[in-house]
């Protein structure tokens, strides 16, 4: 049977007389028969991923790319009059994450199932998401992000299990998503759910009675922790996720001949940051109850699981008030307490304990003290745990500590989001680079190749038309696709800095009014979501979102400079944008950000990176070679030196320096204040005059210089400028997460084939 066929066959009609959603359909169900074809048995060791968030994307295009479906499929469809692409449309974003953490947990998936190891993921199935983000009157809107249609990816099962929450039992219920691998094995995504979610109890925005668990419990992903009520929901979520998957890998091992004994050689869990810590002593609770003690119980968790750690902000590293755990779990109280004393047994320092004396209990210290592995993101950040931010933990422990840089699956990030860059490099090196992201490197054959380098040039100028087309329908913006396309995308946090390319942006608008044009016409784009509760975020999006207003009004400026902020940035926008950038922004404040996985996208797609010495930054810049990339700014060696010596005062430097001066006051100057909001302005200037905490001034000269160097470069040495793409491209090899996969098995898992 043709593909044809087979399509007609569950759709009952000739493909042109189906609506898009008739055939979404019929394609779900195709890659639902063909993925189940490829579940294989598991032998040996099976890894659980224990994730709050899985930002999976859009499936349909993914798993037919990865089934080896895709050409087949749109050349059906074509035939019939039909475009893939509009049937996409259709196609709601799984809303189950939030960020890199979740993108990342979602790459890792996708590479397990290619290199065929047995990994499956466990979280939880949020019925809105994070929210969806709209701007009404320059500020951020808030909306649920429902994604759940009569006929969704995670199929519902028959498997539940008992949990206990604050005394009550609810029954967590499995859904089941498949996770295709590309040429590879079929795994699985587990999320667990309540039946007695009410949807209706969202009443304004995303404003929800807190209390009802049984109503609310996985409506949202990380409800609004600014009071008490939400910050218990959170645990109430974490503790649903980690009882549920707990019973879920006893089961699956039990079945394939585990005796609880020797849990270790049927499960490797890998805690993703400190969400699913609890997952520990959970463990150890049910060891127990099938007859285990403590002692033997403890080892057998600690061979069993691995911690990831994420960040070394200290309100991300997550410390629950043990009245919290005692009310809602009480069941895992009195483990902890054993775990807490087990630990003091093992060190004299106080730092290190499980619970300190304000009767906090600290989930990073109960994963590094009761795993056998913690391991940071990009080298840069693994070092700083090691050396600065969990010293204490590395003399304790030393072989415990492993580095794993990040990475990303080149089958979403390069052959589904930009198959015009695909088709040129498979002309070129072959199609080897599919399965071998080295291979990639032998592009680095064509560095002079002037043709090749024009076929780069038409690709993004054609990306860059793509993505206005895209702006245009869905936003109503038009963008000058002659300019260059210079892109920061990703959340909203001042540590990410969009407030320094803020400041430059103003800066820009002054250089224009006065004469001195850039070299280049210059389209900034943003696209950020920023936490609900997270002020001085939703600050900088209101300020970003005047200032674009401010320069669209002045018919001078506007010739030059473009400011475009999108809204509800998320993986679909993620691959609209990726592809079409010149300039990737990756500004952090150095030893802030753990690696970045944007970062490697960017690069990936051939655009060159605007970037501090942070994160998977440095690996970028050692791949790509300093010549290839633009680095600005202090060094994490600088950065931590100051906030050691806690002398940073920001008033000194806008005091001190005419141009920071200038930049920062127009936040509040007689423009700025026409077109936008009174209170949210000034609270930034102040925020930036007298806290800065994550020092944008110090870096906003060094900042200035950079990009006007890069964009003198992209004005007047067009073939050099492509030139250094083409190098980024060919050395972006190991930013694969087939790499890090790899690496994590080698050293954490060992999982068998
Ligand atoms: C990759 C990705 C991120 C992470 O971006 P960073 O720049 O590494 O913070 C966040 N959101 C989406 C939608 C992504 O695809």
């Amino acid at each position: 049977m043709n593909f044809t066929e087979t399509l007609q066959n569950i759709t009952k009609k000739s493909l042109s007389d189906c609506s898009n959603q008739e055939l979404y359909l019929a394609l779900l169900e195709i890659v639902r028969q063909k993925s189940a074809d490829r579940i294989q048995p598991v032998t040996g060791r099976k890894l659980y991923y224990i994730s709050a968030e899985f930002l999976i994307g859009k499936l349909l295009s993914n798993n037919l790319i990865n089934l080896g479906l895709y050409e087949e499929a749109r050349d059906a469809l074509a035939a019939a009059g039909k475009n893939l692409s509009d049937i996409e449309e259709v196609e709601p974003e799984p809303s189950l994450g939030n960020g890199g953490l979740g993108r990342l947990a979602a790459c890792f998936l996708d590479s397990l199932a290619t290199l065929s190891l047995p990994g499956d993921g466990v979280g939880l199935r949020y019925h809105f998401g994070l929210f969806h983000q709209s701007f009404e009157n320059g500020l951020q809107n808030e909306k649920p992000d429902p994604w759940l249609t009569a006929h969704s990816w995670a199929e519902k099962t028959d498997i539940v299990y008992p949990v206990e929450l604050a005394g009550k039992t609810y029954t967590a219920r499995l859904y089941k998503l498949a996770v295709t691998g590309y040429e590879g094995r079929t795994n699985t995504l587990n999320l667990f759910d309540l039946d007695t979610i009410d949807e209706t109890i969202v009443k304004e925005g995303i404003s929800f009675d807190k209390t009802e668990i049984a109503k609310n419990l996985t409506l949202f992903l990380y409800p609004d922790d600014s009071d008490e009520t939400g910050r218990r929901l959170r645990v109430f979520q974490q503790y649903l996720m980690v009882s549920a998957g707990a019973q879920l890998i006893l089961a699956e091992s039990a079945a394939r001949g585990c005796n609880y004994h020797d849990l270790a050689d049927y499960a490797a869990i890998q805690i993703n940051d400190t969400h699913p810590s609890m997952v520990i002593p959970e463990l150890i609770r049910l060891l127990e109850e099938k007859g285990i003690a403590f002692e033997e119980a403890v080892d057998i968790v600690t061979k069993t699981c691995a911690y990831t750690n994420h960040t070394i902000l200290a309100e991300a590293l997550e410390k629950w008030p043990r009245a919290y755990l005692d009310s809602i779990v009480p069941q895992l109280m009195p483990i902890i307490e054993k775990l807490d004393k087990l630990a003091r047994t093992r060190t004299e320092d106080e730092t290190l304990a499980v619970i300190d004396t304000d009767d906090l209990v600290h989930m990073a210290h109960m994963d590094i003290h009761f795993t056998h592995s913690t391991n940071g993101v990009a080298a840069l950040h693994t070092e700083i745990l090691k050396n600065s931010e969990l010293h204490g933990f590395y003399e304790l422990y030393p072989e415990k500590f492993n580095n794993k840089t990040n990475g990303i699956t080149f089958r979403r990030w390069l052959l589904e989001c930009d198959p015009r860059l695909t088709a040129v490099l498979e002309k070129h090196i072959g199609s080897g680079f599919r399965k071998d992201a080295s291979e990639l490197e032998k592009l680095m054959n064509f560095a002079d190749d002037t043709a090749v380098l024009n076929e780069l040039t038409d690709v993004k100028k054609a990306n860059k038309e793509a993505l206005a087309d895209w702006l245009l329908h869905t936003q109503n913006i038009v963008l000058n696709t002659n300019a260059v396309f210079d892109i920061q995308s990703k959340r909203l946090h001042e540590y990410k800095r969009q407030q320094l390319n803020l400041l430059y942006l103003i800066h820009t608008y002054y250089e224009i009014k006065a004469g001195h044009l850039p070299a280049v016409p210059l389209v900034s784009i943003f696209g950020a979501k920023a936490a609900p509760a997270y002020i001085i975020a939703k600050d900088i999006i209101h300020a970003l979102l005047t200032l674009s207003k401010v320069v669209a009004a002045d018919p001078e400026v506007s010739k030059w400079l473009q400011i475009v902020f999108i809204e509800n940035y998320n993986v679909t926008a993620a691959e609209k944008l990726i592809p079409a950038c010149d300039l990737s922004e990756q500004i952090s404040l150095a030893s802030k950000e753990a690696s970045g996985t944007g970062n490697m996208k960017f690069m990936l797609n051939g655009a060159l990176t605007l970037g501090t010495m942070d994160g998977a930054n440095v690996e970028i810049s050692e791949q790509a070679g300093e010549d290839n990339i633009y680095i600005f700014g202090q060094t994490s060696d600088q950065v931590i030196h100051r906030y050691a010596a806690g002398d940073y005062q920001a008033i000194q430097w806008y005091e001190g320096d005419p141009n920071i001066r200038r930049a920062i006051d127009f936040l509040t100057g007689p423009k700025m204040l026409a077109a936008g909001h009174e209170e949210n302005l000034s609270r930034l200037h102040h925020e930036l005059i007298h806290k800065d905490w994550f020092q944008t001034l110090p870096d906003f000269n060094a900042y200035v210089v950079r990009k006007e160097q890069a964009l003198k470069d992209y004005a007047c040495d067009p073939m050099g400028w492509r030139r250094k793409c083409l190098i980024n491209i060919a050395k972006a090899g190991m930013f694969s997460s087939d790499r890090t996969i790899a690496e994590y098995n080698r050293d954490i898992w060992h999982l068998e084939k």
